[in-house]
């Protein structure tokens, strides 16, 4: 650990990390790596903490007084600014982002995405803290390419689809498909961060994750959350392959994705933090281009992989269509396809991602299976409290 040096040759000083939002998927994964490979403290702030419990109990682990968890919820806690003061830098990462609750709850997910991190882009502001922001490739919303005649050819032309920090626009649905309630705030929060920059000289980084996967994301409904819940794809298709039900295709499975790995993703937002001068002022793409699938492809994949994992054939039926009303309600709309231009991040941090989609879901689906597979086999042979 000792004699890291950055991008640049220059020794890594440790920092102090104000990681707000560090409970979560993202921030459980980003704590374990700044715990076990570098010397920076971390303010934990969350309103959960089960998912870096590991790492903060028992006091004899190696870290132990480098990592301080603070439960605040940041709508409503005067205790927030201190905390930005004694950080070096401030990671927010606190968010309401699934999609089901993008149209059926849209005020808290507006409320979440821009009304809250507010304050926190003011704090950095007037303390002058550095701070790394995470926006999403929503804010892309559409392709160019979506809205062309389907036979065009010009729809296999990477200008029509690629997405580009510097270059493409935002491209959002009607205000009647609140499903764009998040994208349009996470927009207005750039917006607002960038501006904050050009005219208040804040030093900021702004990261967009395309599907980000891997351990620890979201949750299975009835088992760690609660059982109507819907939450991202991975754990939808999880906890379909987990119960031996026919995993569910929105509207026939046909928008396509490109899926990280945590683990590489973790990487970048390192080089982000050590690497100060060449991240601040950007917003970078992070994601993983040669890792495209439709969802419908996905679904077979995770259904071969599981299989492979679990030794249990899979069923006759893998899977099942459904409307996009049925699974998520009316207001419901979709991003048809997202491929990140890696340029910028390529320039700036020689960043790459490295894990083929196979691989990740292998390493993915054999953490799910260890950790669920006995409760779920527990909670569908209990008989159903009358
Ligand atoms: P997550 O839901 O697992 O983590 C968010 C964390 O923020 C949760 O632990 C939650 O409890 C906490 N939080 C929310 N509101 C809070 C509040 N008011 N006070 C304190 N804590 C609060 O999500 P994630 O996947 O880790 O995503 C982290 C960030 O990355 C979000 O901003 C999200 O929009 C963005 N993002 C992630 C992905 C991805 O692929 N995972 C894709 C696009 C964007
Ligand atoms: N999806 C699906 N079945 C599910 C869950 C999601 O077909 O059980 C689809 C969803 O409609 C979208 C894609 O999978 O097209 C990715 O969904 P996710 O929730 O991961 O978020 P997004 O990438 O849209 O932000």
């Amino acid at each position: 650990m000792a004699g890291r040096v950055d991008l640049d040759g220059s020794p890594i000083k440790p920092i102090t990390i104000c990681m707000i939002g560090a409970g979560g998927f993202i921030g459980s994964h980003l704590c374990e790596k700044l715990m076990s490979e570098t010397e920076h403290k971390v303010l934990a702030v969350d309103v959960y903490n089960d998912k870096i419990k590991h790492l903060l109990e028992p006091e004899s682990l190696p870290w132990a007084g480098r990592i301080q968890f603070h439960r605040l919820n940041i709508k409503n806690d005067s205790r927030l600014e201190g905390l930005i003061k004694m950080a070096d830098l401030t990671i927010n990462l606190a968010a309401i982002c699934t999609p089901a609750d993008y149209n059926t709850r849209p005020l808290d997910t507006i409320y979440s995405n821009f009304i809250d991190a507010l304050p926190v882009v003011k704090y950095c502001s007037e303390n002058s803290k550095r701070l790394i922001h995470f926006s999403t490739c929503e804010v892309y919303g559409k392709t160019i390419g979506s809205f062309l005649p389907k036979d065009s050819p010009l729809r296999q032309d990477p200008a029509y689809y690629v997405l580009k920090e510097d270059e493409s626009p935002c491209i959002f649905g009607a205000i009647e498909k609140q499903r764009w309630s998040y994208a349009c705030a996470k927009q207005l929060i750039e917006r607002l961060i960038y501006a904050e920059g050009a005219e208040n000289g804040l030093e900021f980084t702004i990261v967009r994750p395309f599907n980000w996967i891997g351990p620890r994301m979201d949750f299975i409904p009835g088992i760690d959350g609660p059982s109507e819940g819907v939450p991202r794809v991975l754990a939808c298709f999880s906890n379909n392959l987990l119960r031996r039900e026919p995993l569910k295709l929105v509207d026939g499975g046909q928008s396509q994705r490109t899926f990280i790995y945590i683990k590489d993703a973790i990487e970048a937002v390192q080089l982000m933090i050590e690497n100060p001068a060449r991240a601040n002022g950007h917003i970078f793409n992070v994601g993983n281009p040669n890792n495209e699938v439709t969802v419908r492809q996905l679904a077979e994949m995770m259904t071969q992989v599981y299989s492979k994992v679990s030794g249990e054939a899979p069923l006759e039926k893998p899977t099942v269509d459904v409307s996009s009303q049925e699974f998520y309600g009316v207001g419901y709309d979709d991003s048809d396809k997202r491929i990140p231009d890696m340029t910028i991040i390529n320039k700036q941090l020689g960043w790459n991602p490295k894990t083929s989609l196979w691989d990740l879901l292998d390493s993915t689906l054999t953490y799910q299976h260890r950790t669920y597979a006995e409760a779920i086999k527990k909670a569908i042979s209990q008989p159903l409290a009358s």
